[in-house]
């Protein structure tokens, strides 16, 4: 048994489901559902409740549903549906027929509404949204009940209607439960069901003025679509009781069990919608799909795979308490998931001339590479030698330390899959910048091995200046300066907590040429320099690459120094 399958089999959540299977309860059935808010976009911590609700619902042969939770038409847009769908297919999940909408269940709703109403179990209130949350209570003190809140169900039925015809205006009232107001549950305390909201709403348009509020949908939307499991976050625990209440008053049978898990929380990011809807509007970062947003499409623009991406969501596993994943764990899933599926290729980010003085002035030899060396179906490709060439400029050093094994005036180094070349000569500039190397190359050790078994200390990637294509690399860092950017003092806000470096532009690197035929969102890895991704974003005349992830885990310790 694989490490994973025993943390899911240890899993409270698999337990339970597997514990109410042999118990036979709702005839030994599994329905699960993903409920998102068309509100914004899908990030990792929706990946989390996508891969365990997908995912229970294939391990027990049940069914997973996908619902819109769109009971606030100012917040909510066609355009986050299409988004959320796009990247949960992305995920590699599908939903089949199996796509829902609470606004389907608008006119239920209302009549559920109706029918507290008439068991005197709902009325109309006329206080403001502000005088009903003072008349709250605490956790200490019991709330206060509402002037409005005795009046009879004629009144009550009257009124609501009146509501949805349109006839008072926003917050003049709202529809509320009549509970307890001073249940030791604040949810119990007379909870709002529905509210006015004069916006158009984007499926039913104008039909509706009144709108139920997400804790008088949810629930019910779950008991009709006959989900057996409702898995939730952690923030929705008080709220179950109140679910079942309303299922019961309204006798809406069968009612799904509610389990909770905690949400997943990333370092170095922020998780709530509210805030990556700030980064975007207040352009922090370049959209909901910048790559250094923890949105799916941030992601995946990033340069992650689904695979990594479900592989991160089962290793940190389900708990019940509140944790923070260091965004490390996420790194190490794609360097894996990219050292077995990416091809090596090689380019030069910041480059050094070299020009090899005994190779012969437009001759190209076509070189031998190894596409992935730990896949041998990858293949080979060719890759041009010529007389001038580019290495990095940090492979050069003119007064080298003891440690340092790469290009020195008089050393000889091997270039990856060529040949071994010694540095005759540095010229200089004016200003006595290094600007090129003049070098020679031995013949003999053509493909990188010498035949008299002479060794080298250092290998260094290269690319023909000639066939060479250029691109323009973005290097990213960590979006905020700190683990938890939510954590502030008074007076501040989690931007403060910004980090002035996430990203650094390089606009002209060169890469091999094979690289031309590159497609967005194709991964490689460039030799010694990390992982990269395709942008969408060509350049005329230079393709972008975003670098996904170094190849080693260099900034967990960089973040320590700071
Ligand atoms: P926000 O509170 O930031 O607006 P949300 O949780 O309300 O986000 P929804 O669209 O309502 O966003 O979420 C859909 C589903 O995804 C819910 O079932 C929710 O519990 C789950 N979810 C959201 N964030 C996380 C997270 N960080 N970890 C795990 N599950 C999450
Ligand atoms: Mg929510």
């Amino acid at each position: 048994m694989s490490n994973e399958d025993d943390k899911k089999l240890r899993d409270f959540v698999r337990a339970r489901i597997r514990s109410d299977v042999a118990e036979g309860k709702r005839a030994g059935q599994v329905a699960t559902r993903f409920p998102p808010e068309p509100n914004g976009w899908l990030h990792i911590g929706h990946a989390k409740s996508i891969v365990l609700n997908f995912g229970v619902a294939e391990e027990f042969g049940g069914t997973c549903n996908l619902r819109f939770d769109d009971t606030n038409p100012s917040t909510e847009d066609t355009t986050y549906v299409e988004a959320i769908q796009e990247d949960i297919r992305w995920l590699g999940y599908s939903w089949g027929t199996r796509l829902h909408y609470a606004s389907d269940y608008f006119d239920r709703l209302y009549e559920m509404a109706v029918e507290l109403i008439a068991k005197g179990k709902a009325y109309v209130d006329d206080q403001a949204p502000d005088e009903i949350r003072a008349h709250q209570g605490s956790l200490t003190e019991p709330g206060t009940e509402s002037p409005f809140r005795n009046r009879s169900v004629e009144e009550n039925l009257d009124l609501f209607e009146r509501m949805r015809k349109g006839e008072f205006e926003e917050g003049q009232c709202v529809l509320r439960a009549k509970i307890d107001m001073s249940s030791s549950v604040l949810t119990f305390r007379d909870p709002i069901m529905y509210r006015i909201q004069k916006t158009p709403h984007h499926r039913t348009g104008n039909r509706w003025c009144v709108y139920p509020l997400y804790d008088f949908a949810h629930g019910q939307s779950d008991a009709i679509e006959e989900i057996t499991h409702s898995i939730c976050t952690l923030e929705f625990q008080d709220h179950r009781p109140l679910y079942d209440w309303f299922i019961e008053q309204i006798e809406l049978k069968p009612a799904p069990q509610q389990i909770e898990f905690a949400r997943l929380n990333l370092s170095h990011t922020v998780m709530s919608k509210r805030m990556l809807r700030q980064l975007v509007d207040e352009s922090h970062v370049n959209g909901w799909d910048d790559p250094r947003m923890p949105t799916l499409a941030g992601l995946r623009r990033r340069g992650y795979t689904p695979a990594s991406i479900r592989g991160f969501c089962e290793a940190v596993g389900v708990a019940k308490r509140d944790n923070l994943i260091e965004l490390g764990r996420l790194e190490h899933e794609i360097r894996q998931d990219l050292n077995r599926s990416a091809d090596r290729v090689m380019g030069v980010l910041n480059p050094l001339k070299v020009v090899i003085e005994n190779f012969e002035d437009g001759a190209v030899d076509e070189l031998e590479a190894i596409n992935n060396p730990e896949d041998a179906s990858a293949g080979v490709r060719s890759v041009p030698f010529s007389r001038e060439l580019w290495i990095e400029q940090e492979d050069f050093m003119e007064d080298p330390p003891k440690k340092f094994f790469r290009l020195a005036p008089g050393r000889e180094v091997r270039l990856r899959y060529a040949y071994f070349i010694t540095c005759q000569q540095v010229i200089k500039d004016d200003r006595g910048e290094i600007v090129e190397l003049r070098c020679t190359y031995d013949p003999e050790t053509r493909g990188g091995d010498a035949p008299d078994g002479r060794k080298v200390k250092g290998t260094l990637h290269w690319v023909s200046a000639q066939q060479a294509i250029p691109a323009e690399v973005r290097l990213y860092g960590p979006l905020f300066s700190v683990e938890d950017p939510t954590s502030v003092e008074p007076g501040q806000s989690f931007l403060d907590h910004l980090s002035s470096d996430s990203v650094e532009v390089i606009p002209s690197a060169w890469v091999e040429p094979s690289l031309e035929r590159a497609e967005a969102g194709q991964n490689f890895q460039l030799e010694r320099l990390g992982y990269f991704c395709v942008d969408p974003d060509a350049r005329p005349g230079a393709i972008v690459l975003n670098r996904t992830v170094t190849l080693r885990d260099s900034w967990a310790k960089i973040a320590k120094k700071k």
